[in-house]
């Protein structure tokens, strides 16, 4: 049976092009790029290469990326990095509840560590109101982290504006942009930030890769210790075929996003509508402009979000119930909760994100394999009053 993968907001297939890219690092040139020689020489260009094409896309200096293990580690290095760095400043931080729990988890941690966090609320579609935000800074703020874009419901953030009043109250700001590298332009100087985090595996390159932009003059932390690589701001040796997998993957990513986005939107809108007509009592989630192209992510009515996804995978569709990273619990997503979407219909969420090798007619049959599914489902659903 050939599969359909509709999840690529928790992975994507690296590039072959990325691959090819890659393979050389491990054998041929494998030097460690702090040695002197001819061979570290080689690593030290190819992460050179590399840093300019990660720079690029997003619209910074290449001496501006520190390269990570991932979203996961340049979220971490942001909040703590700047957390400590700014202790004799204060140690209010401020974000939301809707954040990835590479940031969320990051933050509780930080509080148990005496440091205060204000989680901002959002509205029924997942968005901060700016003002909100200038409501609740105080003197002690040292960091405001909100993300670009939602990896369960997709809405984009406006990072701009937020970003502006982080600045007026000469407060560090960092977003995740691990949804949106890559997949929507990217401009850190309009965005206005200070920390950008990014990951290699979301945009079609190697998974355990990613980068954490950190504007000039932006004061941090070391958050591995050890060695003095990226110019002493990150220690280990670094992940040299990662790399310049990312590298290509960025270059890749930035040379086909225009095109990519709205033909990936088109056929978003065509998924969302087709299954909204043929299916009743489902709504989407997530703001209907303001959102990745990408994204579809719908409630269900009388069915769980689960068994939804069990039956797609036994027809062979891939799609997911939210973030990848907690799929294994049955709790209801916190960003689903932060929405005020009731814990029932919390559970009723099923998120198809596509990709670049999506085509018209796998839209097709989801659209008509899904409402069998749920049309079965929902005859022995004990939720729904069977005449
Ligand atoms: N931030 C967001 C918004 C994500 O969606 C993810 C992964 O799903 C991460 C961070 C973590 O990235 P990584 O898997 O590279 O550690």
């Amino acid at each position: 049976m050939k599969r359909i993968y509709l999840d690529h907001a928790a992975t994507t297939p690296a590039r072959p092009e990325v691959v090819q890219a890659m393979l050389s690092y491990f054998t041929d040139s494998f030097g460690n790029p702090s040695s002197v020689y001819s061979y570290g020489a080689e690593a030290r260009e190819a992460l050179a290469e590399a840093r300019e094409k990660v720079a690029k896309l997003i619209g910074a200096n290449a001496d501006e990326i520190v390269f990570t293990s991932g979203g996961t580690e340049a979220d971490n290095y942001a909040i703590q990095g700047k957390a400590y760095a700014n202790q004799e400043k204060g140690n209010h931080i401020i974000t939301t509840p809707i954040e990835h729990h590479a940031v969320l988890d990051t933050c509780r941690w930080m509080e148990k560590r005496g440091f205060d966090v204000t989680y901002l609320p959002v509205d029924g579609y997942g968005l901060v109101d700016p003002g909100d935000v200038k409501k609740v800074i105080t003197n002690k703020t040292i960091l405001i982290s909100v993300m670009h874009a939602n990896n369960e419901v997709g809405t984009i953030q406006p990072i701009a504006e937020i970003s502006k009043i982080a600045r007026e109250a000469n407060v560090c700001f960092h977003t995740d942009a691990v949804q949106t590298a890559g997949h929507i332009p990217i401009d850190v100087n309009l965005l206005g930030v200070n920390l950008l985090s990014m990951s290699a595996h979301k945009l079609y390159g190697p998974k355990g890769t990613g980068a954490l932009y950190i504007r000039k003059g932006t004061v941090i932390d070391k958050y591995l210790h050890g060695g003095e690589q990226e110019k002493n701001r990150r220690a280990s040796t670094e992940n040299v075929a990662g790399v310049v997998g990312f590298g290509v993957a960025a270059e890749m990513a930035l040379c086909e996003l225009t095109r990519e986005a709205a033909r990936i939107t088109t056929l978003r809108d065509r998924l969302t509508s087709g299954i909204i007509e043929r299916i009743d009592d489902v709504y989407m989630t997530g703001h209907p402009v303001k959102r990745l192209p990408n994204n579809v992510n719908l409630r269900v009515g009388y069915v769980e979000g689960e068994s939804i996804l069990l039956n797609l995978d036994i027809e062979g569709i891939c799609a997911s119930s939210g973030s990848a990273c907690t799929s294994s619990s049955l709790d209801p997503s916190h960003v689903m909760l932060a929405l005020g979407v009731p814990p029932d219909q919390a559970r009723s969420t099923i998120r198809f994100t596509l990709g670049r090798m999506n085509t018209d007619e796998e839209i097709d049959h989801v659209m008509e394999t899904l409402p069998k599914i749920v049309q079965r489902l929902r005859s022995m659903s004990p939720l729904i009053k069977h005449s």
